[in-house]
């Protein structure tokens, strides 16, 4: 059903589900259990292609936003939402490329490309979350370097990073228009990381606070023009929400297959669980809607790659894509019973890990705004 794939792309899926079997899945127990995704998949990731697609060799793999969405969708189908390609390679590399000068580009982007270097973005402070205008984190300039303090939060690939884009504020009387973006090196003293932070899902990712004391950054670490972070952050907010919502279709696409395997599987009362009429609504209401949304999510990614994705349709894409996937999945876990509720079987992880797309990238409630005051 799907036209926007090329044959290229489909070899590239086959490449990628491969690549998820043989080198994550087999894992991704164990990284659960540590917290933390290795930084050694990342290179093997960059060693075949899988990290920053979309952008042209050398600052990418030589693929287009369709190669993208094959890695975002193969990830998630098969239920590892706890690694954090998509913000490295779908946020911090084309906040890059888009506003990074030549030098910049030439620094960082070839190394995030092969996975020797791990990129994150920190806007979230604990007192500055969906109100970006409440960031603290203040930046003054000092001759040739800017210093940095203040404190971030709930950072993906946070404990792993190397390089970070970080938003402070520049002008702090100019709120939002005073902040300004940063790519901070890791190494950097004055720059320290806490552990990764204990949440109820995604347990293999590596998301972490950050402190800033008396960091030096050098002048030529500002990414773009001073004081106009927010607007930046606002042109690329579209392809990082349909990012998400794709996420949360492919997701909730997987772990419909895996229902569908259990529920013909199990037998209550006699007959199949699938075969009880409550159950088989159950599943083809899941069918119908994820129908639905595929069509409408592929149109968004014609927009986005046609450059005309418009922030409004993106928010309604992340709103819709996540909240479905709260809904479906809490009764594909019913289905399994107590099953469900146990870890041995993906949908439990699942519906804990996919309760966090409704939360960042901009809650629900933002999305809601933004699709308000649209209309
Ligand atoms: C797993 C995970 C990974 C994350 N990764 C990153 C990352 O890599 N980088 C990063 O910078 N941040 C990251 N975040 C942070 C995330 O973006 C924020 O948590 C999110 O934007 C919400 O901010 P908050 O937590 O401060 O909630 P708050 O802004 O305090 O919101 C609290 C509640 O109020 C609601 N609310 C807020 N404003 C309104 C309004 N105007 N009208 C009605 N309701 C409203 C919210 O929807 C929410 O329900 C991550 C979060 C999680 C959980």
């Amino acid at each position: 059903m799907r036209t926007l794939f090329r044959d290229d792309h489909q070899l590239f899926r086959d490449q990628v589900r491969r690549f998820v079997e043989q080198r994550i899945l087999p894992h991704y127990q164990g990284w659960e259990r540590n917290g933390i995704t290795p930084a050694s998949l990342w290179r093997e990731a960059g060693a075949q292609g899988l990290l920053c697609p979309a952008l042209p060799a050398p600052y990418g793999a030589g693929g287009d936003f369709g190669h993208a969405m094959v890695v975002i969708e193969e990830l998630a189908r098969a239920n590892c939402l706890g690694i954090g390609f998509s913000i490295h390679s779908d946020m911090v590399a084309p906040y890059l490329y888009n506003l990074g000068t030549p030098a910049q580009k030439d620094r960082w982007l070839p190394a995030m490309a092969s996975g020797e270097l791990i990129g994150a973005i920190a806007m979230t402070e604990p007192g500055a979350g969906s109100d970006l205008k409440a960031i603290r984190c203040r930046a003054r300039r000092d001759g040739e370097h800017y210093v940095l303090d203040g404190q971030k939060t709930f950072i993906t690939n946070g404990v792993n990073a190397g390089l970070i884009i970080v938003v402070a504020s520049t002008e702090p009387d100019l709120g939002a228009r005073g902040l300004s973006l940063f790519c901070v090196e890791a190494n950097l003293p004055g720059l320290s990381k806490g552990p990764a932070m204990s949440k109820i899902g995604q347990h293999a990712q590596d998301t972490c606070e950050l402190f800033f004391d008396q960091l030096r950054v050098p002048a030529d670490c500002l990414l773009g023009e001073e004081n106009a972070g927010f607007e930046y952050l606002g042109r690329e907010l579209a392809r990082e929400r349909l990012a998400i919502a794709l996420r949360a279709a492919a997701h909730t696409e997987g772990m419909l297959e895996q229902t569908l395997a259990y529920t013909r599987e199990r037998k209550v009362f006699g007959k199949r669980v699938s075969d009880h009429q409550h159950n088989r609504f159950i599943l083809a209401d899941a069918r119908s809607r994820l129908t639905m949304l595929r069509v409408f999510l592929d149109d968004c990614a014609r927009q986005l790659i046609e450059e005309r994705l418009d922030p409004v349709v993106a928010a309604m894409a992340k709103l819709n894509a996540s909240e479905l996937q709260g809904q479906i999945l809490d009764q594909l876990l019913q289905l399994h019973g107590g099953y469900g509720y146990s870890s041995e079987y993906g949908i439990g992880r699942a519906w804990a890990d996919a309760r966090a797309l409704r939360i960042f990238g901009g809650t629900s409630e933002i999305m809601r705004e933004i699709i308000g005051r649209s209309l």
